[in-house]
C-alpha cells in the first residue's frame, strides 16, 4: 500500500497533524492519545461491513467474526464497569444520550440536568440541543458562593418539578459528584437516573473517581476522553435499574437500532474492545492515579501564582481557571497559550458576566500529557510557562521552543 501515492494531500496533512500532536502539550481535558493497537483496529477491514441488528440477530450475511467482536467488546465492558448490559452502537456521547430519551421519554416529559454555562453537557437539557427543545428540560447549577453543586437545592427543585428523568454529569466540573445523594433524590421522586460519565469513565475504572454503579439506573459514555479509546459512545444499565424496569435493556436495544441508527461502526467496537482490554490492566489503574497527581500538582503550582482555580482546586483530570484578575479573557489566553504549544481551550466559568464565545475561563486537563508519561515534575514547568505568557505575551517563541524540548522526551504513543 502506498497511501502517499493514491493520495499525497490527505496523506500529507495527517502527517502534519502527527507532527503537530508531537510537538505540542494536548490539554484539553476531554483528549488523549490512543494506543497503536486501538488505532490499527479502527483502521482495519471490519470498516467494510453492515452489521445491522445485533450479535445473532443480524440482517447481513457474513458476519461470523463481527458477532464474536462485538461480543466480546459487550463482555469487557460489562465485567471492567460491573453492570449487567450494555449497548456498544452509539455512533458516540451525543447518541448515546440521545437514545436514552428516546427509550424512556415522550416529548414534552420534564427531564432534569446541569445547565451547559455551569459546566452540563449540551444535550442534559441546554436550549439548542433536541434535549432543550422537544423536552421541558429543567436545569440545575452550582452555587453561586462555592461553585459546587448544592444537593439540598436540586433536592427541592427535584419535588417541585417532578422530573422524569435526572441527568448527572459534566464536562467542567473539577469535583467529585456525590452520587448516592443524587440517587436518594432520584428515588425519592421515582425518577430515572442516568449517570453521563464520558469525562471520567477511565477514573472510575481506575479506581481513582467513585462509580455510580450501585446509585443510578442508567450510565452513558463516550470512549475517547480518560477512557482512551476511539472516538464512540456505550450505554450501560445497572443492576438497581434492571430492577426498576426489567424492560430497559430491550428498549435501549430498540432505541439505538432500528429507532436511531443503521449499521454500527464495527471497526470502532473492535477498537473500543481493544480500549477496554488496555483498561483492565494494571498499568491502566497506575495511569488513572498519575493523571490525578499531575492535575492536582498543576493546580497547586498554578494557584502559587496567584490564579483563581474554580473550587480552588480539583478532584479529578480538569482545572478550570477565572482568568477574571489576570487581565486577559478567556480567548486571549486560548490563542496565545496554542502560539506557545499549549492546548487548552477558552470556557465559561459558572455565572459568567461574559458571552460563550469569549468567556473569563478556561479549562485545562492532564490525560493526553499523562498518557505520553509527564508527571509532577513537568506540571511545574507547565504552570511556570502559562504564567510567563500571560505575564509577558511576548516570550510566546521562547515557550514554544522549551515546549517542543520537553515533548521530544515524551513520544506519542
Ligand atoms: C463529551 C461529552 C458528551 C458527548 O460526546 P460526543 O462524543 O462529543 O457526542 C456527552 N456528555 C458529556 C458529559 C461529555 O463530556
Amino acid at each position: 500500500m502506498n497511501f502517499k501515492k493514491i493520495d499525497s494531500q490527505i496523506a500529507k496533512l495527517i502527517e502534519r497533524e502527527r507532527e503537530r500532536q508531537e510537538t505540542t502539550l494536548e490539554m484539553i481535558p476531554s483528549e488523549n492519545h490512543t494506543s497503536a493497537a486501538v488505532r490499527e483496529a479502527l483502521g482495519s477491514v471490519l470498516t467494510d461491513k453492515y452489521a445491522e441488528g445485533y450479535p445473532g440477530k443480524r440482517y447481513y450475511a457474513g458476519l461470523e467474526f463481527y458477532d464474536k467482536i462485538e461480543t466480546l467488546c459487550q463482555e469487557r465492558a460489562k465485567k471492567l464497569f460491573g453492570v449487567p448490559y450494555v449497548n456498544v452502537q452509539p455512533y458516540s456521547g451525543s447518541p448515546a444520550n440521545q437514545a436514552v430519551y428516546f427509550a424512556l421519554l415522550e416529548p414534552g416529559d420534564t427531564v432534569m440536568g446541569m445547565s451547559l454555562p455551569h459546566g452540563g453537557h449540551l444535550t442534559h437539557g441546554w436550549k439548542v440541543s433536541f434535549s432543550g427543545k422537544y423536552y421541558n428540560s429543567i436545569q440545575y447549577g452550582v452555587d453561586k458562593e462555592t461553585n459546587l453543586l448544592n444537593y439540598n437545592e436540586i433536592e427541592k427543585l427535584a419535588k417541585e418539578v417532578k422530573p422524569k428523568l435526572i441527568w448527572v454529569g459534566a464536562t467542567a466540573y473539577p469535583r467529585f459528584f456525590n452520587w448516592e445523594k443524587f440517587g436518594e433524590i432520584a428515588d425519592l421522586i421515582g425518577a430515572y437516573l442516568a449517570a453521563d460519565i464520558a469525562h471520567i469513565a477511565g477514573l472510575i475504572i481506575a479506581g481513582v473517581h467513585p462509580s455510580p454503579v450501585p446509585y443510578v439506573h442508567i450510565i452513558t459514555t463516550t470512549t475517547h476522553k480518560t477512557l482512551r479509546g476511539p472516538r464512540g459512545g456505550m450505554i450501560m444499565v445497572t443492576e438497581k435499574g434492571l430492577s426498576k424496569d426489567p424492560e430497559l435493556p430491550k428498549k435501549i436495544d430498540k432505541t439505538v437500532f432500528p429507532g436511531l441508527q443503521g449499521g454500527p461502526h464495527e471497526n470502532n467496537i473492535a477498537a473500543i474492545a481493544v480500549c477496554l482490554k488496555e483498561a483492565s490492566s494494571p498499568a491502566f489503574k497506575k495511569y488513572g492515579k498519575q493523571i490525578i497527581k499531575n492535575s492536582k500538582a498543576l493546580a497547586s503550582e498554578i494557584l502559587k501564582y496567584g490564579f483563581n482555580l474554580i473550587t480552588g482546586g480539583t478532584d479529578n483530570h480538569l482545572i478550570l481557571i477565572d482568568l477574571r484578575n489576570k487581565g486577559i479573557s478567556g480567548k486571549e489566553a486560548q490563542i496565545i497559550l496554542e502560539k506557545s504549544g499549549i492546548t487548552i481551550n477558552k470556557n465559561t466559568i459558572p455565572f459568567d458576566p461574559n458571552p460563550p464565545f469569549n468567556p473569563s475561563g478556561i479549562r485545562l486537563g492532564t490525560p493526553a500529557i499523562t498518557t505520553r508519561g509527564m508527571k509532577e515534575k513537568e506540571m511545574k514547568k507547565i504552570a511556570f510557562w502559562i504564567n510567563e505568557v500571560f505575564s509577558n505575551p511576548k516570550s510566546y517563541l521562547k515557550v514554544r521552543k522549551e515546549v517542543k524540548k520537553l515533548c521530544k522526551k515524551f513520544p506519542l504513543p
